[in-house]
């Protein structure tokens, strides 16, 4: 292939990338984005294994099988809760491919060159700090290690001394060459990951994923330029801008800040509740009960959380709403940024029960309705309806925006106990006056619910 079409073939695959990345901006044209992207990165692979004969294919084909095969086990496999810990560990891959091809790109190629050297040790740092950083997030995801920030006696000392070789390391490797330079720094950034994701708690892991995801990209971009692959330049950069606002979303969803969640120390959630707590009186609806609340109702407000998925009740949920509908009942849905385990889980979810989406509301568009709201029905969802967050300045979680359900007239919230969410906290809203508690399986009363409404 001449380089003239392999440049052209190249630049289709980006401008396809950027196109598919602007389609995700909206659920109504996402699947289509993501076809595009899909068939720009085709693109790249076929015209990176037809231009550069690098490898020998019988290799090649390997990799290909062996990848193909763990993908597919996979995604069988890999339950939709267990979809943050995937892709933690793909962001670590990510980075790791990132890092291994800008190093074998200098043993097998000697190349030099300020800039090459430069990025491609640039590549190598963060794509390792990536690998590590993200096997410690999969760890804290899946309750494999402590939740709890972990932290050690001196370790802001020794992180800073790492920091500072890793610093030595790629000016000694740019200006020299030197592979001694390049195996110190490999080592620093794998010890890096490690140090700097383990004081971080479990509470902060949505933002510390996105920005790992972020981090993958820049990995990748770095290798781009060290390889003079212009594709992989402008698709790493296009992960690692997406990442970046994407952690900036979360960031702001939690009212954290970046430099605070990457300094560590808080959240000491550890993924899962921890039995129940308080023995304050709650009020408690039967199906029969919350089933007339409901159909009479003119408004009802759905906020769905993490307990959606774990019940798989999504379409549950829809057939309820659309039995209210059936009655004349206003009926939406409240998106909290961070609800579920992983950016855009709850749109994911309702998404498969074919919700429609203009009836997904942002969490600053849908609070201003909530006082006028008959009822808020929450579905496993607990943090992200927290009123603590708002009034309690000695909480964890005080000051991340929530959704006011607190403010509707009635408040049914469907759990299956008092257990608090991933950040381990009670919740004043169980025992405030207008809820009713609603114990059981949500997918078991959803469609308890749906029964009693169609009867009612
Ligand atoms: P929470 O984790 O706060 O609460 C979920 C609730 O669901 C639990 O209290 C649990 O109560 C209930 N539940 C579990 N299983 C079921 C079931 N089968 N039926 C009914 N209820 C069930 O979820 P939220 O969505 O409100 O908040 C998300 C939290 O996760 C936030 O703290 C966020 O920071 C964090 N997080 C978010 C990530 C993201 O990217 N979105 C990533 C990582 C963490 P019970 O056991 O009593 O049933």
């Amino acid at each position: 292939m001449s380089n003239e079409l392999a440049a052209v073939a190249y630049l289709v695959a980006a401008v396809l990338f950027i196109l598919g990345l602007k389609r995700l901006g909206s659920p109504a044209t996402a699947r289509n984005g993501n076809r595009l992207a899909s068939i720009g990165m085709l693109v790249a692979v076929v015209v990176a294994l037809v231009d550069q004969g690098i490898l020998d294919y019988v290799w090649v084909a390997v990799g290909l099988v062996v990848g193909a095969a763990i993908g597919a086990i996979l995604a069988r496999r890999v339950e939709m809760t267990g979809m943050p810990e995937l892709v933690a560990v793909f962001n670590g891959l990510g980075g790791g491919a990132s890092a291994l091809v800008a190093a074998s790109s200098f043993l097998g190629g000697d190349p030099d060159g300020v800039v090459t050297l430069l990025t491609l040790s640039l590549s190598v740092l963060i794509g390792g700090v990536t690998f590590t950083g993200s096997l410690v997030a999969y760890g804290k995801l899946a309750g494999r290690i402590p939740g709890r920030p972990v932290n050690f006696p001196g370790q802001v000392v020794f992180d800073g001394l790492l920091g500072m070789v890793a610093i030595g390391s790629v000016a000694w490797f740019t200006a020299t060459g030197d592979d001694i330079g390049l195996w110190v720094l490999a080592g620093v950034a794998l010890v890096l990951g490690l140090t700097r994701v383990l004081p971080i708690g479990g509470g902060d892991m949505p933002v510390v994923i996105a920005f790992l995801n972020s981090l993958s990209g820049i990995a990748a971009s770095m290798a781009g330029f060290a390889l003079e692959s212009a594709v992989l330049i402008i698709a790493g950069a296009l992960v690692g801008a997406s990442g970046l606002i994407l952690t900036m979303i979360m960031v702001k969803a939690m009212n954290r800040t970046l430099i605070g969640v990457l300094a560590g120390g808080f959240g000491d959630g550890d993924g899962g509740g921890s039995g129940p707590i308080g023995d304050k009186p709650v009020r408690q609806g039967t199906a029969e009960d919350l089933g007339v609340v409901l159909a009479y109702a003119q408004s009802v407000v759905v906020v769905p959380g993490y307990g959606l998925a774990v019940a798989q009740a999504q379409h549950a949920l829809r057939d309820l709403a659309n039995e209210l509908a059936d009655r004349g009942v206003d009926v939406r849905y409240a998106i909290h940024p961070v609800a579920g385990r992983m950016p855009g889980h709850m749109n994911v979810l309702l998404a498969e029960a074919d919700v429609p989406y203009d009836q997904l509301y942002d969490l600053e568009d849908i609070n201003p309705d909530l006082p006028r709201t008959d009822v808020a029905l929450v579905v496993g969802a607990n943090d992200v309806v927290n009123p603590a967050a708002r009034e309690d300045a000695s909480s964890p979680i005080y000051g991340m925006p929530i959704l006011d359900v607190d403010y509707a007239t009635t408040t049914i919230v469907i759990k299956r106990s008092l257990s608090p969410g991933f950040a381990g906290i009670d919740n004043p809203l169980f025992y405030e006056d207008g809820t009713y508690m609603f114990f059981a399986d949500a997918k078991a009363a959803l469609e308890d619910l749906s029964r009693e409404v169609k009867e009612a």
